[in-house]
C-alpha cells in the first residue's frame, strides 16, 4: 500500500495551504469514516520517485470536538494512527505557542518519524525565527513559505528520507 504522510499542527499554521501547493487538482476522493469528514483532505502525490498519500488532518471534522484544543488532539491521534511520517508544522510569523508545545508532546509520544516545518518563513528577515523550534526535540526545523512555495524541495526531501 502506498505511505500515508499526515499534516498536523494547530489551527491557521498553513497546513491546507501547504497541502494544496502539494496536491493541487489531485484529491482523492475517500469515503468517509463514521463520524469523521475527510473529502477534500486527501491526496496522492509523489517525489523523489516515491508515491505517497498527503492528509491534510486540520480539515478532518471529528464529531462530538467542541474546543479547537481537543479537535487538535484528536486530529493528531489519527494522524499518529495513519501516518508512515508526520509533518509537524508551527508558524514563524506567531512563534513558538503553548499548543505547538501540546502537539509536540502528542507527537513525541507516538514514535513515528516526524518532519519539523516552519511555514510562514517569507523573507530573509524571518529565516532566523526557525531556531527556537529546537527547543521541540524533533531536530532540524525546515523553513517553508506557503505563500511563495519555498522550502517544499527541502521538506519532501526529509519526508521521502524517511518514508
Ligand atoms: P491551517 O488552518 O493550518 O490549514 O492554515 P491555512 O492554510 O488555512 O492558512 C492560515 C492563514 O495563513 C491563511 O490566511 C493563509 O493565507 C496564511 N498563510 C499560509 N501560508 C502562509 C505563508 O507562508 N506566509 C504567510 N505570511 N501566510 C501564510
Ligand atoms: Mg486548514
Amino acid at each position: 500500500a502506498r505511505p500515508v504522510v499526515a499534516i498536523v499542527g494547530r489551527p491557521n499554521v498553513g497546513k491546507s495551504t501547504i497541502f494544496n501547493r502539494l496536491i493541487g487538482e489531485r484529491v482523492a476522493i475517500v469515503e468517509d469514516k463514521p463520524g469523521i469528514t475527510r473529502d477534500r483532505i486527501y491526496g496522492i502525490t509523489d517525489w523523489n520517485g516515491k508515491s505517497f498519500s498527503v492528509i491534510d488532518t486540520g480539515g478532518i471534522e471529528i464529531d462530538g470536538d467542541d474546543t479547537i484544543l481537543k479537535s487538535i488532539r484528536a486530529q493528531a491521534e489519527l494522524a499518529i494512527e495513519e501516518a508512515d511520517v508526520i509533518v509537524f508544522m508551527c508558524d514563524a510569523k506567531s512563534g513558538l505557542t503553548n499548543s505547538d508545545e501540546e502537539v509536540a508532546q502528542l507527537l513525541f509520544r507516538s514514535g513515528k518519524p516526524i518532519v519539523l516545518a516552519i511555514n510562514k518563513v517569507d523573507n530573509m528577515k524571518r529565516t532566523d525565527d526557525i531556531y527556537e523550534f529546537y527547543s521541540l526535540g524533533f531536530g532540524d526545523p525546515i523553513g517553508i513559505s506557503g505563500s511563495h512555495g519555498t522550502g517544499l524541495g527541502d521538506l519532501l526531501d526529509a519526508v521521502t528520507e524517511r518514508l
